[in-house]
């Protein structure tokens, strides 16, 4: 046979996908390929140290995968907000038992990134219902590709997707105390919900909150800075004044710090508003240096100054 360009092509493809592509062993889950920044999260949470601060009410926070991780402990079941990175499954299990030998029924997925999901495989496999607004069941079920990481996020296997789902509002009443779950979209993403333990009045903000540093705003799968701006004046009308916030990311704190934020949101919108009201390119709004007086605070988490300048001047 002579080998044509065609013939050669679908060979190569043939080989490509099947010859050379390791064989699955007998029995084993295949998993779809995560990109190169899940793999490292993976790496590092295995060895990640996780500490516990009691909040009030029963109420508790794990912090150090992903995420942070509220915990409601009680004689329904434990309720989880969040998942964290799945292979710190050990020192998380050994942390949820150390507060209650109650299994976990509920896991609450504040919305679809791989920080605050990772661990729902597992913990579903130990009896978690998984809730979740629709929108993030729909990310979590294709692939979802992030420009900014160059990254694309396979879908999920079912038993990781959240199979209890709401649009607006849910309430959750359980241990003898209700949670109250809100959309706000768009924010961070478009899949991005609050919880509110009512009783205890904490308020898990997910990444709707980053505190002490420029948030992360996923323009990609639906987030933008006049979102994540709506999202921190709910977040700030939730419960009372001494509501205890837990952010997405960062440690936990008050409303004082929330508003803080709102103002740093606020002002850097509306300078960067300007700058493109003027003409300038992005390039140039970075050149400016709209975020300067808010550098020193707030600049040096995950989110640069020039990244943030570039968020904000994308959503005005
Ligand atoms: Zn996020």
């Amino acid at each position: 046979m002579t080998l044509t360009r065609r013939t050669f092509l679908s060979t190569a493809a043939v080989a490509a996908a099947g010859y050379f592509a390791p064989e699955p062993l007998f029995g084993q889950m295949e998993l779809p390929q995560q990109p190169e920044m899940v793999l490292k999260a993976r790496t590092n949470a295995a060895t990640a140290k996780i500490t516990v601060q009691k909040l009030r009410g029963n109420v508790s926070v794990l912090m150090g995968s992903g995420g942070n991780i509220a915990v409601l402990p009680g004689p329904q079941g434990k309720v989880l907000v969040d998942s964290g990175i799945s292979t710190s499954q050990p020192q998380i299990k050994e942390a949820l038992d150390a507060i209650s030998a109650d299994p976990i029924e509920h896991l609450i997925n504040t919305h679809w990134h791989y920080d605050h999901k990772d661990g729902n495989l597992w913990m579903h496999a130990a009896g978690a219902t998984i809730i979740a607004n629709e929108k993030t069941r729909r990310r979590l079920n294709s692939p979802q590709f992030i420009p900014l990481f160059n990254a694309t996020f396979p879908a999920e296997p079912a038993d990781s997707l959240p199979t209890l789902l709401f649009t607006e509002n849910h309430l959750l009443n359980i241990n003898g105390t209700t949670l109250h779950l809100e959309h706000y979209a768009p924010a961070h993403t478009d899949t991005d919900i609050s919880v509110h333990f009512t009783d205890a009045d904490v308020l898990h903000t997910g990444d709707t909150w980053f505190n002490g540093v420029y948030p992360f705003i996923d323009y990609a799968t639906g987030g933008n800075i006049d979102g994540m701006i709506n999202a921190t004046k709910r977040n700030l009308a939730a419960g009372t004044m001494s509501t205890i916030v837990v952010p997405g990311h960062g440690p936990v704190g008050n409303k004082q710090q929330l508003s803080a934020s709102l103002d740093m949101l606020t002002a850097i919108r509306e300078k960067v508003a300007d700058l493109k009201r003027q003409g300038k390119t992005i390039d140039e709004a970075v050149s400016a240096k709209p975020t300067a007086a808010f550098d020193d605070k707030w600049g040096k988490g995950f989110t640069t100054p020039e990244m943030f300048t570039r968020f904000a001047y994308q959503g005005v």
